[in-house]
């Protein structure tokens, strides 16, 4: 099985950008674990109101001080570099240098993140407190980088199950050295891949797409308005490897199963979370919930992206990602997965008063015959709410129990035709 943390230890250094080599040899990575597919779709492309880029790849970048000395080096961090920056190599002023460097004052010791995919410049990035020391003088640029026709890069993989009916894991892949936003997305989609691949049964076609931020997600839907009309389920995946507590970001439909199956699940553990609504910004949940497509896809996140003091900066490192973190949120998608593929609804074979459940060995039956926990009032609520129209999320809810409970009961009293699948 993969080990996380050491995979995104070996993503870490790579540049990548929503087009290039650095896209390409990440999702190279990930075909050491996963069969990802990967498809190349051509610069300049119509994908809805937007067209495909063209592709950028750097080699090298620094800035030298007028004393000759190398002050910044994209080779030291490639968040030096403004990603997309066109070729450069002048002389300048620091005046004029100035209008190229960004910097973060209210982080002043990290490197920010800055791109410019969409309007042709340069620039680098660089701490603000090294910023204050420059002093006067000519200052020499370089960056040796292309932006020219190629292709934009993604990678997928579809896990077959017993129907058509899809479970879409999204994850941008295309940040440059950031651990939590993004590549801590990756190594957990990654695993969860596999282990959904372990699998002996799967009721849902699972596909996991590994896509550049936006214009990925745009490209994708534009390429397969086909596959959106059996998408059931689906989850944006970024941001999982820090050490706050869950925060799940409801689809645009707000009641979709995805968004009560993750509650569900949040709500078991026990465990601080939070539950917010959709809002049409974040990550590529925005393209999956336009209006056009309004697919029931939420976004499964710890920290939520702008609102930890690392984000987009330097300082979202390999310290801030730690394996347990990535561990825990591993194993509450594949919960809320589980949920996902057990959860149906049920009709009371004895409807009319309570089936007598002591000579069925029913009752009392704690721990049962079988190594599930079963429980007396679990059987008790699914005997009652299963009539056709709650699902066994609706029951677990109702009830106050926790899913697992309500599923193992539901289970039992199939067993002993007390219930009788209606339908998924
Ligand atoms: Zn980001």
């Amino acid at each position: 099985m993969l080990k996380m943390h050491d995979f995104i230890t070996e993503l870490y250094p790579i540049c990548r950008s929503i087009t290039g080599d650095g896209f390409r040899t990440t999702m190279r990575a990930i075909q050491q674990h996963i069969p990802l597919q990967l498809h190349e779709v051509p610069s300049g492309t119509p994908v809805f109101d937007w067209t495909v880029p063209k592709e950028w790849n750097i080699r090298d970048a620094w800035v030298k001080a007028p004393d000759g000395r190398k002050i910044i080096d994209f080779q030291q961090h490639n968040l030096h570099v403004v990603n997309y920056s066109v070729p450069v190599h002048e002389h300048l002023s620091l005046a004029d240098l100035k209008p190229h460097l960004f910097t973060n004052p209210d982080y002043p010791d990290t490197i920010p993140y800055r791109t410019s995919y969409y309007k042709e410049t340069w620039g680098f990035c660089l701490p603000h407190n090294q910023l204050l020391e420059l002093e006067e003088g000519d200052y020499e640029v370089y960056i040796d980088s292309t932006l020219e026709d190629g292709s934009l890069t993604y990678g997928e993989y579809i896990l077959p199950g017993e129907t058509d009916e899809e479970v879409l894991i999204s994850c941008h892949s295309c940040h440059p050295s950031l651990v939590n936003d993004n590549l801590s997305g990756i190594a957990v989609a990654t695993s969860l891949a596999q282990r959904l691949a372990q699998q002996v049964r799967r009721r849902y076609t699972y596909r996991f797409v590994f896509i550049p931020g936006t214009i990925g997600s745009i490209t994708w839907l534009a390429l397969h308005e086909e596959v959106a009309p059996r998408i059931r389920h689906g989850l944006v995946i970024t941001c999982v490897g820090d050490p706050g507590g869950v925060t799940y970001k409801k689809s645009r439909r707000d009641t979709a199963e995805i968004d009560r199956a993750v509650q569900q699940i949040l709500c078991d553990s026990g465990e601080p979370h939070k539950i917010i609504d959709f809002f049409p910004y974040g990550y590529d949940e925005r393209q999956y919930c336009s209006p056009g497509f309004n697919l029931p896809v939420g976004a499964f996140m710890r920290s939520q992206h702008g609102q930890f003091p690392e984000y987009h900066t330097s300082a979202d490192n390999l310290d801030f990602v730690q394996q347990p973190y990535l561990e825990d949120s591993l194993e509450k998608l594949l919960a809320v997965i589980d949920v996902l593929e057990t959860n149906c609804r049920y009709v009371n074979q004895n409807p009319k008063c309570e089936p007598q459940l002591g000579k069925r060995g029913l009752y009392g039956a704690i721990g049962g015959q079988s190594d599930k926990v079963i429980d007396q009032m679990a059987i008790l609520w699914v005997l009652n709410f299963a009539d056709g129209e709650h699902d066994l999320l609706d029951i677990a809810q109702r009830s106050g129990m926790r899913y697992e409970l309500i599923r193992n009961a539901a289970e039992i009293l199939a067993e002993h035709d007390l219930l009788k699948l209606r339908s998924r």
